[in-house]
């Protein structure tokens, strides 16, 4: 009932011609019937490569937008732009945009709002830093982050965000959330969309697992019952990875 999501995150990595030679490599591969793949780029990116998928059945998200539509915003990125990109996706409230950008659940909650006038679907992070987890925090902190990023939205929007389950030390450490760990935290978070939505509305919201994922534990995540995909950086990077990690979802 919820199809599953492989997203790359490429982060802060790659130029328009390594861009061009990753989708030329992928052609023809990283889709799967069932399974959707999302590669999200940097913003200077996006051109090259929503003209390099189209027809691949490769979908394009950027990694962050500014909250307002347009305005005297020096150096940001908005929604209406990119949606004349023809980019799909956006990330919200990563963890590295949190941690070095300042971003607060209530800026994470205008770009969601950002994403869904300009018909962008928000892929929304969240996660716990290693001192909350062991502090036994992590549902406290999943909770409070995905009420503020949902914070009004109707049922019908709230049904089509991706939330992406980022245990902030798992990410880029080798170090990842064993699955039935990942699976408690994100069934711990649908809990949390039924009570502010209902239980249907929260059993079709997509919910990924990120940190450390490669094609080695990718379907162990996948097999889990509140795992919905992956949110990948390193092992997205790379052509023949990124196919690995889509054929084992
Ligand atoms: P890694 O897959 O490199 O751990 O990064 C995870 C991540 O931050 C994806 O958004």
């Amino acid at each position: 009932m919820r199809t599953p999501i492989i997203a790359g995150n490429w982060k802060m990595f790659k130029t328009v011609s390594e861009t061009l030679a990753f989708a030329e490599a992928v052609k023809g591969k990283a889709v799967v019937e069932g399974v959707e793949t999302v590669i999200c780029a940097p913003f200077t990116n996006l051109p090259a490569l929503t003209e390099a998928v189209k027809g691949t059945g490769i979908k394009v998200g950027a990694q962050n937008l500014h909250f307002e539509d347009n305005g005297a915003f020096t150096g940001e990125i908005s929604g209406v732009m990119l949606k004349e990109l023809g980019v799909d996706y956006v990330i919200i409230g990563h963890s590295e945009r949190r941690q070095y950008f300042g971003e607060t659940d209530e800026i994470v909650n205008k770009k969601v709002a950002a994403a869904f006038r300009n018909d962008l679907t928000p892929i929304v992070c969240v996660g716990e830093k290693l001192e909350e987890r062991e502090a036994d925090q992590t549902k406290d902190v999943c909770k409070v982050q995905t009420e503020g990023a949902f914070k009004g939205l109707s049922k019908e929007e709230a049904a089509k965000v991706v939330v992406a389950y980022e245990p902030i030390w798992a990410i880029g450490t080798g170090k990842s959330s064993t699955a039935s760990d990942a699976n408690e935290v994100t069934s711990y978070i649908r809990t949390v969309l039924a009570d502010l939505y209902d239980q249907a509305t929260a059993d079709v919201i997509r919910i990924q697992y990120g940190g450390s994922v490669k094609p080695e534990n990718v379907t162990e995540y996948m097999g889990q019952s509140d795992i919905d995909g992956a949110l990948v950086g390193g092992a997205s990077l790379q052509p023949d990875s990124f196919t690995a990690l889509v054929e084992g979802a």
